[in-house]
This record gives C-alpha cells, sequence and structure tokens, in this order.
C-alpha cells in the first residue's frame, strides 16, 4: 500500500456521516433569505466553536449578517486552500429539513448548505486526523449571494480586503464535471421615452417621435448586435449572448405611447472587463436614441465577471487526483452554466477556484434536496484535496 491510498483511507475512516448530517439539518432548520442569513451564520458559528476551532467573524460592509471564518492552520509553511459557501437562500417560503436514508431535504439543502456542511466536516476531518502537514485551510462562509437580493458584495469586500486563499473550493451543486469557464452576466432595463404628453393618436403631432417604433429598432439593432457576438465564442461556454426577456409599451389601442420599456441579460466571455461590456452596450443606445429623437434611460446591473479556470493549475490537479482516488477516474471538463463565487475569485484575483458539490436538485425551488451518500463523498475530496495541495508536491506524486 502506497502512502496516498493509506492517506485516503484514513481521511475516508475519519469522516463522520452523522456529524456531518446534524450539521447540515441544523443549518437548514434557521431560515436565511439572502440579506438575513445573520441567524443561521451565528449558528454555524456556534457549531464550529463548540467544535474548538477559532472562529471570527468579519462584517464586510453587511453588518446584519458577518461571515464566519476560521482557519485550520498546520503550523508549517504552504499554500492557503479556501472553503467557500455561501449561507443565504433565494425568497422563496421557508422548507424545514427533512430526512430518511437517502436524502435530506429543505430551503438550502441543495444550494448550498448541505454543500457547506461537507466542507465543514472536511475541516473537521483534517483536523482530527492530522492530515495538513504544510499549509492552511481557510473556510469562509457568508451572505448576499443570491440575486437579485444580493450581488455578491459581502464577498468581493472580503476578497478586496486580503481574506481569501490562494485557491479555492466552493460546493455549489455541480457535481459531473470541472468548469474552467463560465460567462460573465449582467441584466439590463432600458426605458425609450418621449416628451410629450400622453394623447389621442389622431391628435399627434406629425413629426412627434414613436417609442414603439424605436424599441422595434432596438430589437432589430439587438438582433445585429448578437449576430457579431457570435464570433466571441468559446468551446466549452459557447458564444456571448444579448438576450430580451420583456417588452412592454401602451395604454390602450388609440393612444400614443410615451414610453416602451424592454428588460433582458447579457453575457460574455472571460478577457473582457465589465465596463467595456457596459460602454458597448450604452453606445449602441445612444445611437438609437439620436436617430430616433427618444430619450433612452437604461439601468445596467452587473451580477458576475466572466471565469476560467487553467486545467494546468494545482489546484485542479490537486482535485483530480483526489476524486480520480474516489471515483476511478477523473471529472471531465465543462462550462459553469450559472454564475456563482468562483467568478467573483476569478475577476478580483484572478484566485483560481473550483465549484464542486454534492449531487443534489431542486435549486431555487421549493423542493430542493441533496443525496446523503454524496455528502460524504464530498467531504472526503474537500479534506483530500487540501492535504495534496497544501502539500505543495506534484499532485501525480501523491496519489497512484
Ligand atoms: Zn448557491
Amino acid at each position: 500500500m502506497n502512502a496516498p491510498s493509506t492517506l485516503g483511507a484514513v481521511l475516508d475512516k475519519a469522516v463522520d456521516l452523522e456529524r456531518l448530517l446534524d450539521t447540515a439539518v441544523q443549518l437548514i432548520a434557521v431560515p436565511s433569505r439572502t440579506g438575513e442569513a445573520g441567524a443561521a451564520l451565528d449558528r454555524l458559528a456556534a457549531i464550529l466553536a463548540a467544535d474548538g476551532f477559532v472562529v471570527s467573524r468579519t462584517a464586510a460592509g453587511h453588518p446584519a449578517a458577518p461571515a464566519v471564518v476560521v482557519r485550520l492552520d498546520s503550523g508549517r509553511p504552504g499554500p492557503t486552500l479556501q472553503f467557500d459557501g455561501h449561507l443565504d437562500t433565494v425568497h422563496l417560503p421557508f422548507i424545514p429539513p427533512g430526512r430518511d436514508a437517502e436524502l435530506l431535504t429543505g430551503s438550502g439543502s441543495c444550494d448550498m448548505k448541505g454543500g457547506t456542511a461537507a466542507a465543514v466536516e472536511a475541516l473537521r476531518v483534517l483536523r482530527d486526523t492530522g492530515a495538513l502537514t504544510s499549509g492552511s485551510v481557510l473556510f469562509t462562509t457568508h451572505d448576499l449571494h443570491e440575486a437579485p437580493w444580493g450581488l455578491g458584495q459581502q464577498l468581493d469586500q472580503m476578497i478586496r480586503d486580503g481574506l481569501h486563499g490562494d485557491a479555492v473550493l466552493i460546493p455549489e451543486p455541480l457535481t459531473a464535471y470541472v468548469p474552467v469557464v463560465g460567462r460573465g452576466a449582467a441584466t439590463w432595463k432600458v426605458h425609450i421615452r418621449r416628451a410629450g404628453a400622453p394623447i389621442h393618436e389622431v391628435h399627434r403631432p406629425a413629426d412627434e417621435p414613436s417609442v414603439i417604433a424605436a424599441g422595434a429598432d432596438l430589437i432589430a439593432r439587438l438582433g445585429e448586435f448578437q449576430e457579431s457576438l457570435t464570433t466571441r465564442s468559446d468551446t466549452h461556454a459557447g458564444c456571448e449572448t444579448v438576450f430580451i426577456g420583456q417588452i412592454h409599451s401602451g395604454e390602450i389601442y388609440n393612444q400614443y405611447p410615451q414610453e416602451c420599456w424592454l428588460e433582458g441579460t447579457r453575457r460574455w466571455l472571460p478577457g473582457v472587463l465589465r465596463t467595456k461590456v457596459e460602454q458597448e452596450f450604452r453606445g449602441l443606445l445612444d445611437g438609437l436614441a439620436a436617430e430616433t429623437r427618444t430619450s433612452i434611460h437604461c439601468d445596467f446591473r452587473f451580477i458576475r465577471d466572466a471565469f476560467r479556470l487553467d486545467p494546468a493549475d494545482r489546484l485542479v490537479r490537486a482535485f483530480q487526483a483526489s476524486y480520480e482516488s474516489l471515483a476511478g477516474s477523473p471529472l471531465p471538463l465543462g462550462a459553469k452554466p450559472f454564475v456563482d463565487d468562483g467568478n467573483s475569485f476569478y475577476g478580483l484575483g484572478p484566485i483560481p477556484a473550483i465549484t464542486h458539490g454534492p449531487r443534489s436538485g431542486g435549486a431555487h425551488t421549493t423542493s430542493e434536496w441533496v443525496d446523503v451518500a454524496d455528502l460524504r463523498r464530498v467531504a472526503h475530496v474537500y479534506a483530500l484535496t487540501a492535504a495534496l495541495y497544501c502539500a505543495g508536491r506534484p499532485a501525480t506524486e501523491e496519489v497512484a
């Protein structure tokens, strides 16, 4: 038996599924809609403190729900691997925790209190086994993740304050592949207005601008813009997009309307600054306003940066070696379908981050669930990845 197999076996034995599930159930039991996750974070801080960890809290601009921070230090030099989770949930009716032999259910069980509890268990396993022989693990969890109630501003502040690791594992519900690219996202809402008052259509001045025609013109221009965006494309993530989700104008059939508004999204690939993306969109609107003699107001709301991860990064090698040692083969590479905190770590760092969590479903619904056996697997993978990553030797030497 070689050393890595021994390490894997030691870590596996140290995972306490009952302890993990108890933490998950306790976290799910505290309602924590985005912006209001203070009580859930307090609960987690109490659990960790009772476990003997030194817990610190940082408001990071959101004093109603200070983030929870724990460091596990080997006492020897080496890199820091961060486990980062959010404890806020989308604004839906609260569902209390439920549990049977196979599944854990309730608000946030999938997104992402289950995964966070698995990361907590990994932290305990590393401490209990002494498997962290160099470097350290930084465990963080926070509020303000879910849009549109939060825009990641608490985590952004923590990163800007230097409170981050050299690399990050994020236990969001994504299991089937390692995301190596993800598009950035923004929402936009455009109001097109004319100066005159509402008026019966037969009385309107002949040269009064039409906001509906300007809206139609905008749709046509965004169509052309989308055509041009097909040249900006990535093997995994596809191409950049501009999407129109709704359009509204008018009150009754024969009144000349004053306003037309449209709303949609813009998604872009890594390598472009978010400010450039916005500038380009606003430039298109400026041209339209001048040509249609309308005034155009745009609320361009940035959600998250685009994301990229180098498959050769040492974090990926440590993670894949750990994953393979349990599953028999490494995970394929793919695109991140959503934006998450990994995008913030990339955008503000770049700090490499892997999104990988337990098998689960029902995110952003009232029917969330997470697979109990897979929670155990994630705790094991996180602990082993930390041990390999922080040891600072090439992962290939460490796992047969
Ligand atoms: Zn989430």
